[in-house]
């Protein structure tokens, strides 16, 4: 089972089963995509975690996807730059 440190209290956060089950979907689309069939694919998908000390559910990107975005997000800043 993955857990992570909880950033209010220092508690350990268990990852939700699914980010689709329970009401618990969360996303978040990036700024810099634009358009309709951009945006369709332009969904990130967050996993719930549960700290098990505070009780507090916060959503969080797969490391993968964040890789992901960080590259788009570095692509997008040296667009707006030049
Ligand atoms: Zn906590």
């Amino acid at each position: 089972m993955e857990t992570k440190k909880c950033p209010f209290c220092g508690g350990s956060m268990v990852k939700g089963k699914s980010h689709q089950e329970g009401y618990a979907m969360y996303f978040w689309r990036a700024p810099w995509r634009k358009g309709v069939l951009e945006s369709l694919k332009g969904t990130i998908k967050a996993y719930p975690w549960l700290c098990l000390n505070c009780g507090a559910v916060i959503p969080y990107v797969d490391k993968e996807e964040l890789q992901k975005i960080r590259e788009e997000y570095e692509e997008a800043r040296v667009g707006e730059v030049l």
